[in-house]
């Protein structure tokens, strides 16, 4: 037996989460079988808790898009018994049963070992949100943004994948900008290594097409009126990189930018990234993201305690990361 947290919801019941006492033989079926030790609560975990988005495919579902452990079994020869790994995405905790429980039956595909010198916490601590931050610093950089060229912009700053951004860029030598609807939280900004927190009340209205050039690039995670007025603001030949939609999953802008200053746009997806990615941006996440900084940023929560933490995330309450320790 082993404990998750099950989301159930039928046509006579609404959803429910509990936490739930288990047998291996419900599992879902995959090549190797792992006792987890961490997950995290994302965004997207939160939508599923709570409801809130129909990121559930099917119920009963085990949420939990990332998880970190040890391999228990596996058919797969890539894997051993004793063997430490991670995982992000690939629709797990939304089409099949994820990480917020104490095992998780798994495709080997999907897995990576856990890197070097990092814990199970340590790797949820950064979690599908610190990976999307990565891929993102990795999209500016791969489109020639370098630190002489002006201050980077993150948005969501309090949030995941923004607190993160903020603590990889500045580690890489970079000026950043903050833009945040929780200016009260500007120490711990700074403490991350923000130069400069902007209030995002300036962002996320309607604004002019093309505005004062502010930025050299930008790590959005916002969406909506926000990531149009970071485009609108971005220097010539800049990049922004766009990867969420706290506000919103409409881009009601202008192709201005785009056309008459050269501005990137880079989509980043984590979900579905090839496995070469995810593996490079987890080899720089261990090297580059600093263990102290990483602390400060994370609180740890019980798998009971998930349902009320999910609520007070949506609501913006949560500043940076949320580990889920599963035998707590
Ligand atoms: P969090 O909830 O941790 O952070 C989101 C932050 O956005 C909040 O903390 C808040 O920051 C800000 N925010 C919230 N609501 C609004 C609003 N209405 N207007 C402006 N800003 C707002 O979430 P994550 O960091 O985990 O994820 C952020 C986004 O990135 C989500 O949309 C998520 O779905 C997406 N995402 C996408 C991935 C991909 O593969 N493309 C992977 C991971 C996440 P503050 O209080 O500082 O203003």
């Amino acid at each position: 037996m082993f404990k998750a947290l099950l989301l159930t919801k039928t046509d006579d019941a609404p959803l429910s989460a509990a936490v739930t006492d288990l047998d291996d033989d419900r599992l879902p079926a995959g090549d190797v079988l792992v006792q987890v030790a961490s997950s995290t609560l994302n965004y997207k975990d939160a939508l599923a808790i709570t409801g809130k988005a129909p990121v559930v495919r099917s119920y009963p579902m085990v949420p939990g898009i990332d998880l970190a452990g040890m391999v228990v079994e596996s058919s797969d020869q890539r894997y051993r018994p004793g063997d430490p790994v991670l995982l992000n995405g690939w629709g797990v905790g939304e089409s099949h049963w994820g990480g917020l429980a104490q095992r998780a039956r798994v495709k080997a595909d999907w897995l990576l070992p856990l890197p070097g010198g990092m814990t199970p916490s340590q790797a949820m601590a950064i979690g599908t949100a610190g990976y999307t931050a990565m891929l993102c610093v990795m999209a500016l950089q791969q489109n020639g943004v370098a630190t002489d060229h002006g201050p980077v912009l993150v948005t969501g700053a309090n949030g995941g994948v923004g607190s993160i951004a903020i603590a990889l860029l500045s580690r890489l030598g970079f000026t950043v900008h903050a833009a945040t609807g929780r200016p009260h939280e500007a120490e711990h900004l700074k403490a991350l290594g923000a130069s400069e927190v902007i209030d995002r009340s300036t962002l996320n209205a309607p604004g002019k097409p093309l505005q004062k050039e502010r930025w050299a690039a930008a790590i959005d995670s916002v969406g909506s009126h926000t990531l149009v007025n970071v485009c609108a603001g971005i220097k010539y030949g800049g990049v922004v990189a766009a990867c969420g939609l706290a506000q919103g999953m409409d881009f009601p802008g202008t192709v201005a930018p785009f056309i008459l200053r050269g501005v990137t746009l880079a989509g980043v997806d984590s979900v579905m990234a090839p496995y070469a990615r995810r593996a490079k941006a987890w080899d720089r996440l261990a090297r580059e993201m600093p263990h102290d900084l990483l602390a400060r940023n994370t609180e740890t929560i019980g798998l009971a305690d998930a349902p009320a933490v999910a609520a007070r995330l949506l609501a913006g309450e949560v500043r940076g990361r949320v580990v889920v320790d599963v035998n707590a």
